[in-house]
């Protein structure tokens, strides 16, 4: 198997919810359904203040071009659209819902035709997006038929603490393997993988008890084995020049979360409008794996799982990727894997000083960048020089803030570079 360059081997910590088989949130009395947390245009509203739904029914279409339809997670009264705080601090549109706790429900109808046209369409009906952490709609990523061999379902679950995929590939095997074949036809992808970390072996011999045409790919721990270059050169040997998409090398890459969506959606008629949750961390008293409806205001989280008051960080998502958390009214989305409540001595909160040259950066980074000199570009609004030194190509893993013992924001700065490398067409 291909090994990828640099990377970090971080603490895993995936002991505190790794044995928490997955158990449900209760609902809550009302949910802020996001309209615009996935990449491409927000989902266009379809229902009105006053309106009852059903638990399933669709609120909000996608939107011309890249985009993904909005379900109600519960049923009840819509309150209206409005304003909510997002994960990153932003306002964007939501859906109010006031739940009526009768759970009314309907589902999409039986999908008696599996041609790959017939389930791509059904996987954009759903409004299934990557639920690894990226959101991007899985009917237009699938949607590259005659370009592809090759279907990667990403279970590395390479980031500290997260367990969600684990739990899942455990705990429901047959469905992630049915969606991978699902995700395979619609796609006209003939070979199978299904890429799990070695430290993670029950989830392995689940997979490999249940996974039929499909391979099973026991990779190297190492972060981040499940970005998805990194993912692909491991899996099949390929590199995805800078500029390309995987299906520009035949490959297409989705998680394994994803994969069970799209079987929930083929076979049991399911929208996506709830997602398996890790909560974790040291300073929450009951770590867990929950099935969390989108919308959910993470105080219910934070409430049921009994975050602790010596909490000095929170945040959504990995500590490597994720986003810090600012305020608790922020609401689930269905890219929302994690939720830690981190103690002060696991959020690492010391000084940023100046850089001592220790190369240590260089040596981490999984794309071969210089992160250091990438930064220095910045500092100094030298975004030329900044896209000289490869800051488009950064994946933004954040190995090089992790590494750094000068505290430096490296990643943060990086990713600023490439985003004004980016909007100003250097
Ligand atoms: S420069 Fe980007 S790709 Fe390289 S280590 Fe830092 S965040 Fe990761
Ligand atoms: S790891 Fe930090 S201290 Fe070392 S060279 Fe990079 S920026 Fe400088």
């Amino acid at each position: 198997m291909a090994r990828f360059g640099g990377g970090v081997h971080p603490a895993g910590r995936k002991q505190y919810s790794s044995g928490s088989a997955i158990a449900r949130l209760p609902d809550p009395k009302e949910v802020w359904v996001p309209l615009s947390k996935h990449i491409g245009a927000p989902a266009v509203p379809v229902v009105q203040a006053g309106e009852h739904v059903l638990r399933g029914q669709r609120i909000a279409a996608a939107a011309e071009g890249i985009s993904a339809n909005v379900h109600a997670p519960v049923a009840g009264t819509v309150k209206g659209v409005v304003t909510h705080i997002t994960s990153a601090g932003k306002k964007r549109e939501h859906i109010l819902i006031e739940n009526d706790f009768s759970d009314e429900g309907v589902t999409l109808p039986p999908l008696t035709e599996r041609t790959p046209e017939a389930v791509l369409a059904r996987i954009a009906e759903a409004g299934i997006v990557g639920m690894g952490g990226a959101g991007f709609p899985t009917a237009v990523k699938l949607d590259v038929c005659g370009r592809v061999d090759t279907l990667l379902v990403n279970g590395a679950e390479c980031e500290p603490y997260i367990t969600c995929d684990d739990r899942l590939l455990r705990e429901h095997p047959r469905e992630v393997a049915e969606g991978a074949r699902l995700a395979g036809l619609a796609c006209g992808a003939q070979r199978l993988l299904i890429g799990i970390e070695k430290n993670k072996p029950e989830a392995i011999a689940a997979m490999k008890g249940v996974c039929g045409q499909a391979e099973v790919l026991p990779l190297r721990t190492r972060y981040p084995q499940g970005a998805e270059k990194q993912l692909i050169y491991a899996g099949t040997g390929r590199v995805v020049p800078e500029g390309k998409l995987p299906a520009d090398c035949g490959v297409v890459v989705i998680n394994a979360h994803t994969a069970y969506a799209v079987y929930a959606a083929v076979e049991r008629g399911e929208p996506c409008y709830e997602r398996v949750m890790t909560v974790s961390g040291g300073a929450v008293e009951r770590p867990a794996n929950l099935w969390v409806k989108v919308g959910t205001p993470l105080r219910e989280v934070a409430g049921y799982c009994g975050a602790r008051e010596d909490c000095a960080r929170i945040v959504s998502g990995g500590p490597m990727m994720g986003e810090a958390v600012f305020s608790l009214k922020v609401c689930a989305a269905k890219t929302t894997s994690a939720l830690l409540f981190l103690t002060e001595e696991e959020a690492e909160t010391g000084e940023s000083s100046v850089c001592i040259g220790c190369g240590k950066c260089v040596q981490a980074c999984p794309m071969g960048l210089s992160p250091v000199f990438i930064e220095s570009a910045l500092l100094a609004k030298d975004y030329a020089e900044a896209k000289r030194c490869g800051a488009s190509a950064c994946i933004e893993c954040g190995c090089c803030s992790y590494v750094c013992p000068a505290k430096r924001y490296l990643a943060q700065s990086v990713r600023l570079a490439k985003k004004i490398v980016r909007e100003r067409g250097i």
